[in-house]
């Protein structure tokens, strides 16, 4: 590679540099062929064209994607275990799986095609944070059937790095080795980022001179610019924000470039649109909305119109690193009951089969999370009628089956019957304040 002087690194600079007349025509011709591929071998997406009055013979380009049936997660946790496949089961050379609020978690399939797309994706995404051949990347992304450790591992040997395959955990090791192998690059996820930042002082490193860390990947969570700065000071280092779900392969969807100002879809596998999701109406480019995905070549697992839950705003506007691919400006929010607090995922319905079993608590909550630099989980509840609201013993029980249920802490406070504001319609149980 004789192209040194730009400020950015590409994987594939000609598909990621495509003019986006281009990119749009490939989308729509691998769109139109993948509709049929689905409908030809996956009997939920015939059946839902059917219902439809549609034929694989309507959708003749990107212009018809508003009238393909959407996909939500519970078509994927009614195919359990096996999900939509579309190949023979020896056809899949790998499986994995996202956790699920109760028993069933939801299995992703992949055939060698697909991973391969898959790493490629990766490679775009080390790539685009500047990381080359020559870069040490520490994977702390948990390896097993969450898609981060896998996915981070294999794209970084795509790319032709060396991977250190550390995993989560031991922390004090994590240290150990990101100074004495001189790790470049670390991917994990933010929070577990800012936890390592602190814990490498107070074993009494010297982040910026023990480390020779550069660039950090951090994703599978939302996070604020304040933990991008602190992360950045701490480790000089460049943080950079990157997108994925295992639904969509895993991590490597979407990622900031050199600009750290929105994250580049990879478009020519994964066609974006945003919807209103009240009226699941398309969205112009740019207002927010729930992000939809379509994945334009997988062969295992054909995803169609794929509600994300995912409130974003997506441009095409040009970007000075020179990539066409449309950028997603922020990850707003989640339009799911399903929280996702320090990384961990948090379904309401958790919290309150454990409030629930309770006998001395009254049945009015709110959730409340917050975020300075990592985030806050908050439980106020109200104590049945004739029960002190003022026990401390009790909160504890209650924080501590919180923690048992949820993996990660939880605040407890108990309030007299009565404080909670009653509402008419819906209750408001979630308070989320996290405003980026
Ligand atoms: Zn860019």
């Amino acid at each position: 590679m004789a192209e040194t002087k730009v400020a950015t690194t590409m994987f594939e600079p000609e598909l990621e540099t495509m003019p986006s007349s281009d990119l749009r025509a490939l989308q729509s011709e691998r769109l139109v062929a993948m509709v049929r591929y689905a409908y030809d071998n996956v009997p939920l997406y015939r059946r839902r064209f059917e219902e439809a009055g549609l034929t694989p013979d309507d959708i003749k380009g990107l212009d018809d994607l508003p009238k393909i049936p959407f996909t939500v997660k519970d078509d994927l946790r009614d195919h359990y275990p096996y999900g939509i496949l579309a190949v023979p089961r020896e056809e899949v050379v790998r499986f994995h799986a996202s956790s699920g609020t109760t028993g069933k978690p939801t299995v992703v399939s992949y055939t060698a095609r697909d991973l391969d797309t898959w790493s490629r994706m990766m490679a775009r995404t080390y790539a685009s944070a500047g990381t080359t051949k020559a870069d040490l990347v520490q994977n702390i992304y948990g390896y097993g059937l969450f898609t981060g450790g896998l996915g981070f591992h294999y794209g970084a040997e795509r790319l032709g790095a060396t991977v250190l395959p550390t995993s989560t955990g031991n922390t004090k090791k994590q240290l150990m080795l990101m100074r004495d192998l001189q790790s470049t690059v670390v991917a994990c996820t933010p929070s577990y980022a800012v936890f390592l930042a602190e814990a490498a002082v107070e074993e009494g490193y010297d982040p910026r001179n023990d480390f020779a860390l550069r660039i950090g990947t951090f994703g599978a969570e939302p996070w604020s610019e304040e933990a991008r700065q602190k992360l950045e000071a701490v480790f000089g280092i460049r943080a950079y924000d990157c997108y994925g779900m295992s639904e969509l392969y895993g991590p490597g969807v979407a990622v900031e470039c050199s600009e750290q100002n929105g994250l580049h879809i990879w478009s020519d596998e994964f066609l974006a649109e945003t919807i209103d999701p009240e009226t699941q109406e398309p969205l112009p480019p740019g207002e927010l909305g729930e992000m939809v995905f379509t994945m334009l070549t997988r062969e295992a697992m054909p995803l169609l119109r794929y509600r994300t839950r995912d409130l974003a705003r997506i441009v095409w506007d040009e970007c000075p690193c020179g990539r066409t691919h449309p950028r997603i400006m922020r990850i707003s929010g989640r339009d799911d009951d399903m929280l996702i607090v320090g990384g961990v995922n948090v379904f309401p319905s958790q919290i309150e089969e454990v409030l629930m079993s309770v006998p001395e608590l009254g049945d009015q909550y709110e959730i409340i999370v917050d975020r300075d630099l990592l985030d806050k989980l908050s439980v106020r509840v109200e104590v049945a009628p004739g029960q002190d609201w003022t026990s401390a013993p009790l909160a504890g029980k209650v924080a501590e089956n919180l923690t048992a249920v949820l993996s990660i802490r939880a605040l407890v406070e108990l309030l007299e019957p009565g404080t909670i504001e009653r509402s008419l319609g819906k209750a408001r149980r979630v308070i989320d304040l996290r405003t980026s």
